[in-house]
């Protein structure tokens, strides 16, 4: 900034729900870092119950492991006060987003600027998600720049609701396995890849709603939006069709990466209290596979009964991070039997980025959430998709037929299919052809996040972007 100018002071607002507010922190800690020599000072707004996680998460009760520009200041999360804890989540969105809109947003500028000793906000980057921060931005004469977490292909499907739901209308469910080829950068996605709330599901749901909002409001509003993709990983068309609408598209992602290494092996990365990484030690290179979900998805019981069984046949080693709400559901003797034998190891929560580093992991057993898409692939790690909800259908998609490095569950799991994924993953003909994809992949992602790479030069863009402002 210019010599008279005071230094920049930037809120950058959560999304309070699943992964979102734990990527965007990772994310504002890699501005803040990047930032400190603009003088910025930096204000993280979530509501209380989500920073009081994330503070759990990153090892402190006053937010320790923060670098020093970057504080937290709560947001209204809308709900009653004497309904704390009872409240689904889908209710708490709807009531976050009201609250969001209704000022939320704008009480939170108004709060960080206070806690900031009265330094006006210069800049508002926040998830996408919330985008009410555009009209709050917009009164506090500040830019709104928000940052995409999910992949590229659902952006665009969230651009293009409108364009989608007119051709469509009502025929999504019988044209479901039509390919989207009169939608550029869709083409390879057939109607049932779509996000839920595109063409199908009920589009009045609150996650809907938001989606098609924020698709409407991003082209009007955002002065640059943050892509959580690198580039090699886009196909060409997909890239052109989103910088038909949005111009100002700056890939750096996969956002974790953007932490200077120190940084991302100690505060930020999760412990091991289960010592998921001892017990990986402790097994041949490429022999484990591992399952995770996520933090939102579950399978049903029967299908979770038919994945243990599936892990089982496989004769692989397995590490497995369910909930252990879920344990219960888990086939007779199948725990002891895990134990007692050594060949596997379940727990309620692994550390997903070390775990995938490892050199024992060859296969992974995902939901397609968007941040395990990008971390097996930035670890070379092959995988079985099985989609649940929301995107994770297209990204399943994307990962078996787009880029080719691991397959999908199109009609969920059993026993027979599990095993022969698992095999083919760790030890066959197709799985090591997925691992060369990966491996080409990771190479690209290595040499974007390298000195000089075009995820830093997009990403000091960025930080000009945001600090100049
Ligand atoms: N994760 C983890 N340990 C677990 C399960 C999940 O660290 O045992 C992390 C994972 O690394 C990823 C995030 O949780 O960063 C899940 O995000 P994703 O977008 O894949 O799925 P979501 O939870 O949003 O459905």
């Amino acid at each position: 900034p210019a010599a008279s100018s005071p230094p920049p002071h930037v809120a950058v607002v959560a999304f309070p729900f699943s992964s979102h507010a734990a990527v965007l922190l990772s994310f504002a800690r890699a501005l803040a870092t990047a930032a400190a020599p603009f003088g910025a000072t930096l204000s993280f707004l979530s509501t209380a119950s989500s920073l009081a996680q994330l503070r759990k998460a990153s090892g402190g009760s006053a937010g320790n492991g923060l670098p020093g520009n970057l504080r937290f200041v709560e947001v209204p999360d809308g709900a009653p006060a004497a309904a704390e804890g009872t409240v689904p989540v889908p209710r708490q969105m709807q009531l976050f987003m009201a609250a969001a809109e209704a000022g939320g947003v704008k009480a939170g500028l108004e709060a960080a600027r206070a806690a900031a000793g009265g330094a006006r906000v210069s800049c508002v980057v926040g998830d996408a998600f919330v985008w009410p921060a555009a009209d709050a931005a917009a009164a506090a004469g500040a830019p709104w720049v928000p940052v995409w977490t999910a992949a590229s292909c659902a952006l665009l499907a969230h651009l293009r609701t409108d364009a989608l739901r007119e051709d469509f209308g009502d025929q999504a469910a019988n044209r479901a396995h039509e390919l989207l080829t009169s939608h550029p950068g869709l083409a390879s996605y057939r109607v049932r890849d779509l996000p839920d709330g595109v063409v199908s599901g009920d589009f009045n749901y609150d996650i809907s709603l938001l989606l098609h909002r924020m698709g409407q409001r991003l082209p009007r509003s955002a002065a640059a939006v943050a892509l959580n993709t690198f580039p090699g990983l886009d196909p060409p068309e997909v890239t052109a069709a989103l910088a038909e609408i949005l111009p100002n598209c700056l890939p750096f992602g996969p956002y974790h990466l953007l932490l200077p290494k120190d940084d991302a092996d100690t505060t930020a990365a999760p412990a091991d209290p289960h010592g998921c990484l001892a017990w990986l030690d402790r097994h041949p290179a490429r022999g484990v596979a591992y399952v995770s979900f996520g933090t939102v998805a579950s399978p049903r019981p029967d299908e979770l009964r038919e994945l243990a069984a599936g892990l089982e046949a496989s004769g692989a080693p397995f590490l497995w991070s369910l909930r252990e709400d879920s344990w219960p559901l888990l086939p007779p003797g199948f725990l002891d039997r895990a134990t007692s034998t050594g060949s596997g190891l379940v727990v309620p929560w692994a550390p997903q980025v070390p775990v995938l580093r490892h050199p024992s992991v060859g296969a992974f057993v995902t939901h397609a959430g968007w941040a395990s898409v990008l971390e097996g692939v930035s670890s070379s790690v092959p995988m079985a998709c099985r989609a649940f909800f929301g995107d994770q259908r297209m990204n399943a998609r994307s990962v078996a037929h787009v880029w080719g490095f691991g397959a999908a569950f199109e009609a969920g799991m059993t026993r027979a299919g599990v095993a022969a994924a698992v095999e083919e993953l760790l030890r066959g003909e197709e799985g090591a052809q997925m691992r060369a994809r990966a491996q080409e992949l990771q190479a690209a992602v290595a040499e974007a996040f390298g000195p000089g790479g075009a995820c830093r030069k997009n990403f000091d863009k960025f930080v000009q972007i945001v600090c100049r402002a």
